[in-house]
């Protein structure tokens, strides 16, 4: 069953998301941020195009309530996700928000077919961070239990899943990775677990694929972040883009260099507008995330556009020697040679101005003492990673649990 929104012409649509553009627009003129800098009504998506963006700066330079639009009174959560600076970037929350950002969740969760039979061990951070609290809510909403686990203490996870035999999870894919690296096949035989949804950080492909064929395991992409408090999109069953949830968010595809709106299809930079939100409405918000809109509609029958899965942000991206890299594309060539999951970390060192790329990469016990076989799946990686990046790392084979523990979000990447 979808959501009305899920299914509304182009028309419809775009005539709602005016509507409640002009609302927000409206609600939000004695913010003290916004106060005297945005339209009060807009006649159309072209005058909107002109409001100047919203950035991570901004918000930090509204720190703490510059951008509160209710009254202090009416708030019962704040969230917070820490910033380079040290400034936290603030989320606030009113009831209304909650109601609102708990029936997003559960249109979302519902794509995975959760429902009220379910069980949906958590395994994303309850704490300052937005991380585990929507999938809490909109799980709580649709009537499944909920174990909030949180990140972290794998033994005690694969406890939790061999006695409670949750069928569906939620972590980031890292966690997930690291989760099902230590997973026995004989403690994998008292489990039920048969759904993932992952979020929080890129979903390669490929990690799917192979969730998939040697776990069993249908892995649905979330995409949220702390400054919205809530996903705004994720997966249907046919996993060919994420579904925006457009009761709540508008979102344009720009050129990060000019600004300039790109039609569907073409990569840019996500810009969201939220479409209902109390206490802090943020408008033409800046995500750094690169993607597309899909031009073409979804077979599953939603009419809501759908944006392709995240492979980085605009920060991420790693320059060595002139070559540009995104973590992802070296996750993805992983899982192309392995045949089960593994961990890695992506090292850089610079010599005499000359950066080095150097991957730590742990080995499946299996095949450790076998250096034939190791040999062999050394010269197939550094082939693929040749093809995808063009340059040739130095790849460093390391037992397994050599390398940090993965919790929450994971940290590839490290300068030496
Ligand atoms: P946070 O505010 O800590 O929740 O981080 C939000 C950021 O995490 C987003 O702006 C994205 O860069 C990243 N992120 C969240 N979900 C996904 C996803 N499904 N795929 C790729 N990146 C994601
Ligand atoms: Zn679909």
């Amino acid at each position: 069953m979808y959501h009305k929104i899920e299914t509304l012409n182009e028309k419809e649509l775009k005539k709602y998301q005016l509507e409640q553009i002009n609302k927000i627009l409206s609600a939000v003129k004695h913010t003290p941020y916004y106060a005297g800098k945005l339209p009060e009504y807009i006649d159309s998506f072209d005058t909107f195009a002109k409001i100047p963006f919203l950035t991570k700066k901004d918000l930090r330079d509204a720190f703490p309530y510059g951008l509160l639009s209710c009254p202090k009174e009416k708030l019962v959560r704040i969230s917070a996700s820490s910033g380079m600076t040290g400034i936290p970037t603030l989320s606030y929350c009113s009831e209304y928000d909650l109601n609102e950002y708990t029936k997003n969740e559960m249109l979302h969760l519902s794509h995975t077919g959760l429902c009220k039979n379910d069980i949906i061990q958590c395994m994303m951070g309850f704490n300052l961070f937005t991380g585990g609290w929507g999938c809490y809510h909109g799980s709580i909403g649709l009537g499944a239990t909920v174990i909030p686990s949180g990140p972290g203490n794998t033994q005690r996870q694969i406890e939790l899943l061999k006695q409670l035999k949750a069928r569906y999870c939620f972590s980031t894919p890292g966690y997930l990775q690291h989760l099902l690296g230590n997973i026995s096949d004989k403690d994998w035989e008292q489990m039920n677990l048969k759904i993932a949804m992952t979020g929080g950080e890129p979903l390669t492909k490929e990690f799917q694929k192979l969730a998939k064929e040697k776990y069993d395991i249908e892995i649905y992409n979330f995409y949220g972040m702390t400054e919205f408090s809530t996903h705004i999109a994720s997966e249907c069953n046919l996993h060919n883009g994420l579904h925006i949830n457009e009761n709540y968010f508008y979102a344009e595809i720009v050129d990060p260099e000019t600004g300039d709106i790109l039609p569907d299809g073409e990569y840019g930079e996500l810009i969201l507008t939220n479409l209902k939100r109390e206490a802090m409405p943020l408008i033409r918000y800046k995500t750094r995330d690169i993607t597309r809109i899909i031009p073409d509609k979804c077979i599953c029958g939603r009419t809501s556009r759908r944006i392709e899965p995240i492979s980085h942000r605009l920060d991420d991206m790693l320059i060595i020697n002139g070559v540009n890299i995104y973590p992802s594309q070296i996750e993805e060539c992983i899982f192309k040679c392995f045949s089960s999951v593994t961990n890695y970390l992506i090292k850089i060192n610079t010599k005499n101005a000359i950066k080095k790329l150097n991957i730590d990469i742990e080995i499946p016990d299996d095949i450790i003492n076998n250096e034939n076989k190791i040999n062999k799946l050394k010269e197939k990686l550094i082939k693929t990673l040749k093809s995808y990046i063009t340059i040739t790392p130095a790849l460093n084979f390391v037992p397994k649990h050599t390398l940090p523990e993965i919790q929450g979000k994971t940290k590839r990447v490290k300068y030496i």
